[in-house]
């Protein structure tokens, strides 16, 4: 199984770093570059392999027979995670949080054909396995199985993260990335030079609480992190949620750059980003690296698109 978790590594095609050029940018004497991870691989999109990587040769080191999960019905995490147990030959368990859908989504539906079991829970049992920290957390857990909090939020994923920071061969100033758990971001932190500044773009509402959970992360740790910060108010009303002005800027973007995005995560922070940018926040000279996380699968949840 190890060895298909290297032919799988292998897949992973190089995530470049692209310009985005707009006037309004050049005018404040400014660089952003978008770091595509979203073309890492077709299916494990963008910073869920990443997060996956250590975590997966942990499992396997523990010679886990099963890997039990949790996420939303749209969720990239368990998306990818199906993918990769289909391909690794481990069983998975996804934890769904609500009631069973008449219609499952596109993305349960991936995940069923990739041989994932789907058990949904209830909104309160839910919120009762994100106390489940680590990966032997979970109540009842049997020899061979491997619990996954949500999100992949194990300090492994850390590890895996730091990768991507150890690619850039730009001398940048400002490392940005969208935020769900934060788990991505606590990676970059840790990972990126001391006088690099980390900016998290929250997808949720009132998520004050990641600020603690990265510093959970980092504790754990005795390296010179970077300087960080979490921007809290481009969440358009919450997470998945989404307003005719989030869209037209997606797709303005979208056809300025020829990148895609997602309204979930990357959208709101190229928004944010864009926005920071417009109001002067930062300084003449400073290159700014946007972290694309990928998740465009998720796209099929809410938008209609030709495609
Ligand atoms: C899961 C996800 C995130 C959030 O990552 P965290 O490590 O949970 O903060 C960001 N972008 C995309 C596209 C994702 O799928």
């Amino acid at each position: 199984m190890i060895q298909q978790l290297i032919e799988l590594n292998q897949q992973m095609a190089v995530s470049v770093l692209a310009k985005i050029e707009e006037p309004f940018i050049k005018e404040q004497g400014i660089e952003l570059w978008l770091k595509r991870d979203d073309l890492l691989h077709p299916v494990i999109s963008g910073n869920k392999w990443r997060k996956l990587q250590y975590i997966l040769q942990h499992a396997l080191a523990l010679n886990t027979q099963k890997i039990i999960s949790m996420g939303g019905a749209y969720s990239n995490h368990l998306h990818a995670l199906a993918y990769v147990g289909n391909n690794l030959g481990i069983k998975t368990l996804g934890k769904i949080r609500g009631e069973r859908p008449k219609v499952l989504s596109p993305s349960l539906k991936d995940m069923q054909e990739w041989g994932m079991d789907l058990e949904f829970v209830s909104r309160s049992e839910y919120r009762q396995l994100r106390t489940y920290k680590q990966h032997n957390d979970l109540p009842g857990i049997q020899h061979g199985e491997y619990w996954l909090p949500e999100g992949g939020a194990l300090d492994l994923a850390l590890q895996g993260v730091a990768e991507l920071v150890d690619e850039i061969e730009l001398d940048y100033d400002v490392l940005c990335v969208p935020c769900g758990t934060a788990t991505t971001m606590a990676g970059l932190i840790g990972a990126a030079d001391e006088n690099r500044r980390v900016l998290g773009f929250s997808a949720l509402k009132g998520a004050g609480f990641l600020i603690d959970e990265v510093e959970n992360f980092l504790k754990s740790r005795d390296s010179h992190d970077s300087d960080w910060f979490i921007h809290l108010q481009y969440h358009f009303g919450g997470f998945a949620k989404i307003n005719p002005d989030l869209l037209s800027f997606i797709h303005q973007f979208e056809c300025t750059h020829s990148i895609k995005l997602e309204p979930v995560y990357t959208g709101k922070m190229l928004y944010g980003i864009y926005d920071l940018i417009r109001k002067g926040y930062f300084k003449p000279g400073q290159k700014i690296i946007a972290l694309h996380t990928g998740g465009l699968q998720g796209n099929r949840g809410f938008i209609p698109r030709a495609d």
